[in-house]
């Protein structure tokens, strides 16, 4: 039986390009269906004030093309928004894959058919496509949380989440606005949002560390170097950690001398963004070490904010610095010297209920007009679990990664075979470069189809051993790192009510990642059982 296309691929954002333009280079047939109206993904949905890249924006680019790299530049060291958005939108034209996309559509169900060998998608527009494989690209970071607050729905104000931030903008202008939650989307709305709103009262649960971005404008030469030194950083690129080479002084924080190391500090702190923790090479393994870069952090801290209580309750405690995803914003923390910026914490009152005015809590009352939601995301599953997906026998994903999600390399799950999820939970995703973990995945699973197609075969499906056994080598991987000391974060699903507290991303790194998926190809694809029609019906 034949399917309408080869391949359905969910999301048009920098996964979904790729793969529509890897896949159909391969001879592929590929339809995408994408939520939003344009390109971007993520970078099309967030668009909350200060929204803007805390990656240099010379690594957050695709490293598989030269003339993509020679006709792009970036106007600053760290994008914004918008910025990022042009350049998926100027790669997706490069690449002539906008006619691939139907946009202002979500795939809402995919079911598994043993008969078609292959998957019926259903979408929003009530469409049914059928394909051989599905290749979800729906992203680590798409699935807007908000917590479930009583009274929320009584709340006569406007209320808002930052990666559903309106096209229009919102004009903030006078209003008393609140802001629930400090996470990377939360610390770089708030000055910005300070700057019209005529009063800010920021919800704190979790004080996070947060660098300074030192963001400024590339200058020409800054660009026609990195243009030059093109070949270098793409040969680099998949041999690092981070999926991006990131400067380090080589030295340790406990060798060095206090004025050594304070001087190499503040060196680093006024260069500004993430790289910042990679100063020295013991903090991110050995927690005394860790502790002294967490102690410069808060001694800035209260060098920056005036109020010595708010300064104490904005200095984080509890989880070592990195062990959650950094933040990088630019002015957080003077902006709580403005009169009309209130920090509440809380660890010492809790949010009882919304009122048709504001919310109260354990302490009392706080009226705003609009509250913005930072509150983050059902990251790694819940973009793929909100979609009602069926594998052999009409198993669900939902049902089967509700205890945990596990998956063979990140990429594939037993029971739902020819379905590969780019950047999915058990893959480096979050903790690297995301667009060169992007570009790893998508080559992988081309290769993989090619491979199959060649041999004459119809179905690959991940075996229940092979995700057992990567499921035990993610969680060592991440006993291997500081992550395994911080008592909440999304990494392990504890900001989603009910979520099983799992470790979700791969920790050892996309050079270690991307040697052992190339090492299970060159093994035959291990740990993938692939037959053919004329097999299956035989069976
Ligand atoms: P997040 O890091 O998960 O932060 C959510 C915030 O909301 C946390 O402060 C959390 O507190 C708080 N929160 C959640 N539920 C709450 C509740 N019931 N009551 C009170 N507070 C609550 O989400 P995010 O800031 O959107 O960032 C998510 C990730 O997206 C980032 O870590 C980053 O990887 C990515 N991101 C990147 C950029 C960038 O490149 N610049 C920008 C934005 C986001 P707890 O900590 O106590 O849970």
């Amino acid at each position: 039986m034949s399917t309408d296309v080869d391949v359905v691929v969910i999301g048009a954002g920098f996964g979904g390009i790729y793969a529509i333009h890897r896949l159909r280079e391969a001879g592929f047939a590929v339809r995408a269906f994408e939520a939003g109206s344009d390109v971007g993904g993520v970078w099309f949905w967030n668009r909350y004030p200060g929204a803007r890249c805390d990656v240099p924006s010379l690594s957050y680019q695709y490293s598989f093309s030269p003339e993509l790299d020679r006709d792009w530049n970036w106007s600053e060291r760290f994008a914004t928004q918008p910025e990022i958005q042009r350049y998926a939108r100027f790669v997706a034209e490069r690449l002539d894959v906008v006619g691939a996309i139907t946009f202002d559509t979500r795939v809402t169900a995919a079911a598994w058919d043993e008969g078609l060998t292959g998957w019926r998608v259903t979408t929003s527009a009530g469409e049914t496509v059928t394909c051989r494989f599905l290749v979800s690209a729906v992203g680590a970071l798409s699935a807007a949380q908000t917590p479930p607050f009583p009274g929320l729905d009584s709340f006569a104000g406007r209320a808002l989440h930052t990666s559903q931030w309106p096209d229009e903008g919102v004009d903030l202008t006078g209003k008393r606005v609140a802001v629930i939650g400090t996470g990377s989307s939360g610390i770089q709305a708030v000055p910005e949002i300070a700057r019209s709103a005529a009063h800010v009262t920021v919800f704190q649960r979790t004080a996070n560390f947060s660098l300074p971005a030192q963001n400024r404008p590339l200058s020409d030469d800054e660009l026609a170097r990195a243009k030059a030194g093109y070949p270098d950083r793409r040969a680099a690129t998949f041999t690092t950690r981070a999926g991006h080479v990131i400067p380090t002084t080589g030295k340790r924080i406990l060798e060095v001398s206090p004025e050594e190391r304070r001087a190499e500090l503040e060196k680093a702190w006024e260069f500004g963004g993430n790289e910042f923790l990679a100063t020295f090479i013991d903090t991110s393994k050995d927690l005394e070490a860790n502790a002294l870069l967490a102690d410069f952090v808060r001694d800035k801290i209260r060098s920056i904010v005036t109020d010595p209580e708010t300064a104490e309750k904005l200095s984080p405690r509890g989880h070592p610095i990195g062990s959650k995803r950094i933040c990088v914003d630019t002015a957080y923390y003077e902006t709580f010297n403005s009169p009309h910026v209130e920090l509440v914490d809380l660890r010492d009152e809790t949010i009882e209920t919304f009122t048709p005015t504001g919310l109260r809590t354990t302490a009392g009352e706080y009226a705003f007009d609009t509250v913005v939601f930072a509150t983050g995301f059902d990251a790694l599953t819940g973009a793929l679990t909100r979609i009602d997906v069926r594998g052999v026998g009409g198993r669900s994903l939902a049902e089967e990664w509700a205890p945990g999600a596990q998956t063979y390399l990140g990429l594939a799950v037993p029971g739902f075979p020819n379905l590969f999820t780019l950047t999915g939970p058990g893959s480096p995703s979050v903790l690297v470069t995301v667009v060169i973990a992007i570009e790893q995945h998508v080559d992988w699973v081309t290769d993989h189809l090619v491979h199959l197609c060649s041999a004459g075969l119809t179905r690959t499906e991940a075996e229940p051993a092979a995700r057992d056994q990567w499921t035990e080598e993610v969680q060592a991987a991440t006993q291997l790192t500081l992550h395994r000391h911080a008592p909440s974060s999304w990494y392990l699903g504890t900001n989603v009510p009910g979520k099983p507290r799992l470790f979700l991303p791969y920790a050892g790194g996309l050079d270690a990642y991307r040697r052992i998926c190339d090492e299970v190809a060159t093994d035959g694809y291990r740990g993938f059982t692939m037959t053919g029609v004329r097999e299956e019906v035989a069976s």
